[in-house]
């Protein structure tokens, strides 16, 4: 390696956006047409499509996504929702959103998701629904989770934010539970600037989404968006204004087309993440699992922290120095003030995810890393280990 090599700045992501992009959203500006229409709908049948899913519902971030699916399946004041404690705050923030309760759920060690048993655990009477989340992009235990939600006529609704495209038991992620929910924000991997989608079997699922996204305005104003025009339209319900807009669309659309690419470049820079540091001591890589893919949205790596003279995030501000930019994933939401506050978490109750937590941390990986780049992390990463070993 030359010495070369090691004085880049590694910043944690960089969307993988060029030309076709640029000149995608120049178009729908000239056409004139900026809001919710032909694009948005195209974006969705290819979506569709792309999963193998008989409904997709375009909306303006995954937060809205989750909001109306649980809106969808009827979640409302007095009802209970599992949720596990290692998220994004947006999956247990959606629940309160309908005046529900999160209950916040411990994760199995060794994939970062949701644990079925202590899921079990954590129901009561009042538990209406679950979300599970694929960590990092690795699948959740599905079976177990559908068949604990079928025996207690409970309601799934994934949280795929991180799952586009990933594999579960020869499934696309997106055709499996009632309803999933996709994010297509900045560091996402497929990205719209904000947006998501809402993916479904359930045609009644899907029609309610589509009127709820949009001012509760009734289907049969959807002519408005064609070419007959129409001024008439009905508001059946106080909906939302969720929807997502062309611009956006058209951005989506070029990165759909892209995304098994986008993927393999992740993949593969994961296949050299877990070569150069599968053999050193200090190191947990993250699991691959035979009945499931992964979207390698994240590469999460695990510190083995008595065999080192530092903390995690003395880590990371080592990695800072040799020019990587390292980030984590996530602060368990019980150990957040909100939590605590509204609903008596504390520390140590949920004593996995805040074990996983303290040793944890994500490395740079998104497809328009360049060779070199990826060559200083492991060098960076080995480095640090080697320098701070005991
Ligand atoms: C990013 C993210 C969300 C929220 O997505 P938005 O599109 O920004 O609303 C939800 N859940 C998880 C796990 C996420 O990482």
């Amino acid at each position: 390696m030359t010495t070369k090599t090691l004085n880049l700045q590694i910043p944690f992501h960089r969307a993988d956006l060029g030309e076709e992009e640029v000149n995608a959203v120049s178009e729908v500006i000239r056409s004139g047409w900026l809001t919710m229409g032909a694009k948005t709908f195209e974006f969705e049948r290819r979506f569709a499509e792309y999963i193998g899913a008989s409904h997709a519902v375009a909306v303006s971030s995954c937060t809205a996504a989750l909001h109306l699916a649980l809106e969808a399946v009827g979640v409302g004041r007095g009802d209970e929702v599992l949720v596990p404690t290692t998220t994004f705050t947006a999956t247990a923030e959606v629940v309160t959103y309908l005046g529900a309760r999160p209950v916040l759920v411990d994760i199995d060690p060794r994939t970062l998701n949701i644990d079925p048993l202590d899921m079990e655990r954590k129901m009561t009477g009042h538990t209406k629904a679950i979300i599970p989340v694929h960590f990092a992009g690795m699948p959740c235990d599905m079976k177990e989770i559908l068949e604990i939600a079928a025996q207690r006529k409970l309601h799934v609704i994934e949280d795929a934010a991180h799952a586009l495209p990933s594999e579960y038991q020869g499934k696309r992620i997106g055709t499996i539970s009632e309803l999933t929910a996709f994010s297509f924000y900045a560091t996402k991997t497929l990205t719209t600037g904000e947006g998501g989608m809402i993916t479904t079997e359930n045609e009644e699922y899907a029609r309610r989404l589509q009127v709820m996204r949009l001012h509760g305005i009734g289907r049969d104003a959807w002519k408005r968006y064609s070419a007959e025009g129409s001024w008439f339209y009905e508001v059946l319900e106080a909906g939302f204004k969720y929807n997502l807009n062309d611009l956006q669309a058209a951005l989506g659309l070029v990165q759909l087309a892209k995304c098994d690419e986008m993927n393999l470049a992740r993949e593969r820079i994961a296949k050299r993440y877990t070569s150069a540091f599968q053999s050193l001591e200090t190191l947990e890589v993250p699991v691959t699992l035979s009945d499931r893919s992964t979207s390698w949205h994240l590469y999460v790596l695990r510190l083995h922290l008595e065999q080192l003279r530092i903390d995690r995030s003395k880590f990371i501000r080592e990695l800072a120095d040799r020019g990587v930019s390292a980030s984590v994933h996530f602060i368990p939401l019980h150990l957040q003030p909100v939590y605590q506050r509204n609903y008596q978490y504390k520390p140590g109750d949920l004593p996995v995810a805040e074990r996983e937590y303290q040793r944890s941390l994500s490395l740079p990986i998104y497809s328009p890393m360049r060779d070199e780049e990826i060559e200083q992390v492991i060098w960076a990463v080995s480095d640090v280990v080697s320098s701070w070993s005991r």
